[in-house]
């Protein structure tokens, strides 16, 4: 009921598992979902529905871009009001 949305968007902020350190993904351990939650070094929006979050491993370096992953109102971004940047 009390669940702080604030405290867990920091945590998973637009996040996504690297290939390499975590092939299993969602379905490895708890444990292992953390170490390898990598955020995104860019989020790049060009809008409509989707936005493309770019990610680097800090663990091995593996860089990896998806787009298919996070829609724009997770990102912060307001799909209504689209301005040009
Ligand atoms: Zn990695």
């Amino acid at each position: 009921m009390s669940t702080p949305t604030a405290d867990r968007r920091h945590v998973s902020y637009l996040g996504d598992y690297c290939a390499h350190c975590n092939p299993a993904g969602d379905q490895a351990d708890s444990c292992v979902r953390l170490l390898t939650l990598v955020e995104p070094d860019a989020v790049t929006w060009r809008g409509g529905k989707r936005v493309t979050c770019e990610y680097r491993c800090t663990g091995c370096g593996h860089q990896w871009a998806r787009s298919d992953l996070w829609n724009a109102e997770q990102a912060g971004f307001d799909p209504k009001q689209r301005s040009a940047a």
